[in-house]
C-alpha cells in the first residue's frame, strides 16, 4: 500500500467515473483516505467487463475470468473482503488444435513432441519463450514489432506454423501494429504463475464467480459511506469558477447535474476525450489515438463437456475463433453450474472492426458450425443456452513505443484525472494489473496533485 491511511478532517468530494474493478478500487482507496466518494456507472450493474449475467439457469461472468496464484494484489483485495480463503485452486490443462487435430500441450514433454514442428523448430520456439521470460525491461521490447522479434528468435518455420496463427487469433490484423511487449507481458505472467505454484498451472475462482465478489465489494463500499450510482452515465465534466469558488460540474444527462471537487475517469481513453471539452487539444489527440482490442464472446451452457482443456489454442486458420475456453474444467459443475458445462467462444478484433456488430444469431451459427467441424462428438442438441457478449473497449493495444505516447493521468483541467487500464505498460490486461495500476497511480500521481492543490486538512494524509 503506497498511501498512508490517515483520515482527513475535511473531506473533498470525489466522483469516480466507471464502476469496473478500476473504479471500485479507486473508490475503495479514497474512502479509506476519509474522502467523500461517489462512483457513477453507466450500466444497470457494477463490474464492467467482470460483471455477470444469466445463461439458462446459471449466473456466471459474461466474460471468462480466472485468478492466478501470482495475482497478489487481487488476492489481497479478496482477503480484505473475506473471500481469499474461499478461492478454489484447480490444476489446468492446455490444448492445441493444429492440422485438424486436438492435442495436449500441458507440460514440457508434450511441448517437445508438438507434431507440426521439426525438432529444430521446437527448440527455437522453446528458446524464444525462455528468452522472453528472462528479459526485464519492457522498453526494449516495445521498440520493435512483435512479428520481427518472433521471426528473429523463432525462425520462419515456428513463426509461420505457431506464432502467426496465434497472433492472428489473438489480435486479428492488429498484430501488425503490435509491439513485442505484448508477447513479453504474456510470457512474464505465465512464468510468474508457475513460479509461485508447484510448477503446475493452477487457476482459481471464488465460488459464485465475479457476481459474488462484486456483491460483497459494493456492499462493503456502501457500508463505508461510498455513494454508488448505477445507471448513471457521465456525459460531461466542466470546471466552473464562480463566486471565488472552483468546482467540477458533472452532467449525468436528463438534467441531472452535480458538483464535485475532483473527478477520476476510468473509462476507455477515447470516451474520456468526449467527457471533458476543456482538455487541451494535445490531451484529446493522445486519448483518441489509443487503439483498443474489442471482443465478441459466445457463452454456451451444455449438458456434456467438449474437452479436458481450460484453453484450447488454435493454429488452424480456418477456425474463426481466438480460442475455446472450457470454464467448467475449473469451475465445479455440480456446485456452480447446475451439473452443466460452460464454454466461452471469444473472437478478439480491433475496436472499429465491423464484425464487433455482427448479429448474435450469425455469430452463434458460426460458432456451432465450427465446433461441429472440430469435435466429432459435439452436437448442437447438447447446447442448453447460448448468449453473445461484446465489448468495444477491452484492452489498449500495445503499439510500437506505446509508453511514449500515453495521455497524462493528471490533466490540464485542475481536479480532473484520467486513469484507466490503458496505463498498464508492463503486463497484459487482467484484474490484478488493473488493481495494481489503480493503487500505484493514485498514490504516485493523483494524490500528490490533490495535495499540491491544497486539498488536505490538518492531520491529513501523507504519501509514502
Ligand atoms: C474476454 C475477457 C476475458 C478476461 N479474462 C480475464 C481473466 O481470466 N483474468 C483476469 O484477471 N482478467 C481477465 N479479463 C480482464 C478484466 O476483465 C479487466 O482487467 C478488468 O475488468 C478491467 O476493469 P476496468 O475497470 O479497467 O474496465 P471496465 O470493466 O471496462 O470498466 C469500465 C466501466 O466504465 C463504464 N462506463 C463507460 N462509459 C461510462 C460513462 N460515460 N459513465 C459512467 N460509466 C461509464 C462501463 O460501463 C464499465 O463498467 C478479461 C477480459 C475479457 C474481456
Amino acid at each position: 500500500m503506497h498511501v498512508a491511511k490517515e483520515r482527513s478532517e475535511t473531506n473533498a468530494r470525489w466522483l469516480v467515473v466507471g464502476g469496473g474493478v478500476m473504479g471500485l478500487k479507486l473508490a475503495d482507496e479514497l474512502s479509506q483516505l476519509g474522502q467523500d466518494v461517489t462512483i457513477a456507472e453507466a450500466a444497470p450493474q457494477f463490474g464492467g467487463l467482470t460483471s455477470a449475467w444469466e445463461l439458462g439457469d446459471v449466473t456466471w461472468d459474461r466474460f471468462y475470468h480466472v485468478t492466478l496464484l501470482s495475482d497478489s494484489v487481487l488476492r489481497r483485495q479478496l482477503e480484505s473482503l473475506g473471500l481469499e480463503r474461499e478461492i478454489r485452486w484447480v490444476e489446468t490443462k492446455t490444448g492445441f488444435f493444429a492440422d485438424g487435430r486436438l492435442m495436449s500441450m500441458s507440460n514440457t514433454m508434450e511441448f517437445l513432441r508438438f507434431p507440426p514442428l521439426s525438432l529444430f523448430e521446437r527448440i527455437r520456439l522453446g528458446g524464444t519463450i525462455f528468452l522472453a521470460s528472462k528479459i526485464r525491461d519492457f522498453r526494449a521490447m516495445e521498440k520493435q514489432s512483435v512479428e520481427s522479434w518472433l521471426r528473429r528468435w523463432s525462425g520462419k518455420g515456428a513463426f509461420e506454423k505457431v506464432w502467426l496463427p496465434l497472433l492472428k487469433a489473438k489480435l486479428g490484423d492488429a498484430y501488425r501494429q503490435t509491439s513485442a511487449a505484448f508477447i513479453w507481458a504474456h510470457t512474464q505472467r505465465m512464468y510468474k504463475a508457475r513460479r509461485s505454484g508447484a510448477k503446475k498451472e493452477m487457476f482459481g475462482y471464488v465460488p459464485g464467480g465475479y457476481a459474488r465478489i462484486l456483491d460483497v465489494w459494493t456492499q462493503s463500499l456502501s457500508d463505508r459511506g461510498v455513494r454508488l450510482l448505477s445507471g448513471h452515465p457521465v456525459n460531461h465534466v466542466r470546471r466552473i469558477n464562480e463566486d471565488g469558488e472552483s468546482r467540477l460540474e458533472v452532467d449525468f444527462g436528463d438534467g441531472r447535474i452535480e458538483s464535485f471537487d475532483n473527478v477520476i475517469s476510468t473509462v476507455a481513453s477515447p470516451l474520456i476525450a468526449q467527457q471533458c471539452d476543456q482538455l487541451s487539444d494535445d490531451e484529446k489527440a493522445k486519448l483518441i489515438a489509443v487503439k483498443y482490442l474489442g471482443v465478441v464472446c459466445g457463452s454456451m451452457l451444455l449438458n456434456r463437456s467438449i474437452s479436458p482443456y481450460y484453453v484450447t489454442n488454435i493454429t488452424d486458420t480456418w477456425v474463426p475463433l481466438t480460442g475455446i475456453i472450457e470454464m467448467s474444467t475449473i469451475v465445479d459443475s455440480d456446485g456452480e453450474l447446475g451439473g452443466n458445462h460452460l464454454v466461452y467462444l471469444p473472437k478478439y478484433m480491433i475496436d472499429d472492426h465491423d464484425d464487433l456488430n455482427e448479429p448474435d444469431e450469425v455469430y452463434k451459427e458460426r460458432c456451432l458450425k465450427t465446433l461441429e467441424q472440430m469435435y466429432e462428438h459435439f452436437s448442437r442438441d447438447d447446447v442448453l443456452a447460448f448468449r453473445v457478449a461484446r465489448a468495444k473497449y477491452v484492452a489498449a493495444l500495445s503499439t510500437i513505443n506505446y509508453s511514449t505516447r500515453l495521455p497524462p493521468i493528471v490533466t490540464s483541467v485542475p481536479g480532473f484525472y484520467a486513469l484507466n487500464s490503458a496505463h498498464i505498460l508492463e503486463g497484459n490486461l487482467n484484474v490484478n494489473e488493473t488493481l495494481h495500476l489503480g493503487e500505484v497511480k493514485l498514490a504516485d500521481e493523483v494524490w500528490p496533485d490533490f495535495l499540491a492543490r491544497g486539498g488536505v486538512a490538518a492531520g491529513g494524509m501523507r504519501v509514502g
